[in-house]
């Protein structure tokens, strides 16, 4: 069979492939997506973002019922339904996917079902439904993204030890689930369960919950979770787990004891591993790293000249906005441009109650390298709008740096804290300064405000709390 030829082949419809695929139709380029699954929009969209939030918006909902007694509001103990709560999940997922195949189509990109194989440098074999497709292109975006990691000791096919993906196809409500780390998806997906009825028990082998953001952000999520949770166990690792009639036995090292507990179901958190194998990238001059993800350079190309990748297959933070933004920095160099992936401010949002997000430097990363910096803080306690919520546990903050007085990076924690954030990315993007942020009317009464007392801070003159002066 004749190979189609194009402009450029696109492997991998998530949120870096689709982004890729219909920037570079929209710059005029002959584009052929791939991908393997019959929906479009990758993990994020089927399997991971889109569903985990439309769940934890369920999950809000219970929560914000529960906690309104003493507004003078009360409800009955919720009844939850979860095979409607899986119907009204999956709707939203197929709105969104057929969506994106709609968008696809009005691009002219042509979608090509099936899985993708490198045979050489500019030559890929599709096996679809029908046979063999080849398809050759003058370059390639490999953007395949990732999968939960399973260590293999946990790896016992029982279907009562889950990852993310069945996790959010909520089966049932266990009664006990153990949650193995503490990072973005245990604490969401547990934030999740929890409401939803499941004792949690988490264990994470770090001495903190969501490493990497600072201490006094996470502090509230902890707070809210210990609540929630039956109970949070850090520095504390599985060492072992077997299958014992419905039940999971889960062997823990905690504090060099070793002890035995039995779990309903259990959900592995503990990272994602890239999806490089089985792709014949041997064929290519592709070169991955020693964890399995490919190398790429600022321009997102790999060793191989007609090819670039994008996204989680490249490393790094694993967050779909990043391989959105890489996406169209690859269109960018294939199309001649001089784009690079410097200096790109990537937020960071963790959808628990309350969300945490982060952009730019954090305080623990310039004490880290000894950056001479300053915090103005402001708490949600002086927020009008935080109080008309109820939701005083918040807290914005600002790193600046002291000379210039730009904003180095954004941190928030609180309720609607990723709808925030923004603002602060675009402050850190535009080089922009304190006196920026606290010169800029934001409306009242909003979280929003915040961000501009925060600045404010800086200068000891925020309205709604009280400051020292800034020294000289
Ligand atoms: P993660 O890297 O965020 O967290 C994994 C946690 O597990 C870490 O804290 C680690 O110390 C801990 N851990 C590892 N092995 C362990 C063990 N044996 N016992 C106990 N703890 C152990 O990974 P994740 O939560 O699986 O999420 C994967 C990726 O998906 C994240 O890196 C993130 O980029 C992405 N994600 C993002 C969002 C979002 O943007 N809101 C949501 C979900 C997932």
């Amino acid at each position: 069979m004749n190979p189609t030829h194009t402009d450029l082949m696109v492997l991998g419809s998530g949120p870096g492939g689709y982004a890729a695929a219909f920037y570079a139709a929209d710059l005029g380029k002959k584009v052929i997506m791939v991908e393997r699954d019959k929906a479009l929009g990758g993990v994020c969209l089927n399997r991971g973002c889109i569903p985990s939030k439309a769940l934890l918006y369920a999950a809000h909902i219970i929560n914000a019922a529960r906690e309104s007694e003493h507004r003078g509001i009360t409800f009955g103990t919720p009844t939850i339904d979860p095979s409607k709560l899986r119907t009204w999940k999956q709707s939203i997922v197929d709105k969104l996917a057929g969506g994106v195949s709609q968008l696809a189509k009005l691009r002219g990109v042509q979608v090509v079902q099936g899985r993708g194989y490198f045979e050489d440098s500019r030559t890929l074999r599709v096996e679809t439904g029908e046979g063999q497709q080849f398809i050759t292109y003058d370059h390639a975006i490999i953007a395949v993204g990732s999968r939960s990691a399973m260590p293999k000791d946990f790896d016992l096919g029982n279907p009562r030890i889950m990852t993310s993906r069945e996790a959010l196809e909520v089966e049932d409500i266990p009664e006990s689930l153990l949650v193995i780390g503490g990072g973005y998806i245990g604490m969401e997906l547990g934030t999740v369960y929890a409401t939803l009825g499941s004792k949690i028990v988490l264990v994470e082998a770090l001495d903190t919950i969501l490493a990497g953001a600072d201490a006094d952000l996470v502090r509230p999520v902890l707070a809210y979770a210990k609540k929630a949770f039956k109970e949070i166990r850090l520095k504390t690792k599985v060492s072992k787990m077997a299958t014992s009639g419905k039940q999971i036995k889960v062997q823990f090292d905690l504090d060099g004891q070793k002890i035995e507990e039995l779990y309903d179901r259990v959900l592995v958190a503990v990272g994602r591993s890239p999806n490089s194998q089985d792709l014949g990238l041997e064929n290519t001059k592709v070169s991955l790293d020693q964890k399995g993800f490919i190398q790429v350079n600022e321009q997102q190309q790999t060793t191989d000249p007609t090819i670039y990748a994008i996204g989680d297959i490249t490393g790094g933070v694993m967050l779909a906005h990043k391989a959105s933004k890489e996406a169209r920095i690859a269109v960018e160099v294939l199309c001649g441009e001089n784009s690079a992936f410097t200096n790109v401010t990537i937020p960071a949002v963790v959808f628990t109650d309350p969300e945490v997000a982060w952009c730019g430097l954090t305080e623990a990363e310039a004490k880290a390298s000894g950056k001479k910096i300053q915090v103005p803080k402001f708490p949600w306690g002086a927020s009008g709008r935080a109080i008309t919520f109820d939701r005083t546990d918040g807290l914005t903050k600002l790193i600046v740096d002291p000379e210039t007085e730009r904003i180095l990076g954004v941190g928030i924690v609180g309720l609607g804290a990723g709808e925030l954030i923004a603002e602060g990315v675009l402050a850190i993007e535009m080089g922009a300064t304190a006196k920026d942020l606290a010169l800029t009317v934001h409306p009242h009464p909003t979280l929003s405000e915040t961000l501009m007392e925060a600045a404010e801070v800086f200068y000891g003159h925020a309205t709604h709390t009280v400051t020292r002066k800034k020294a000289g």
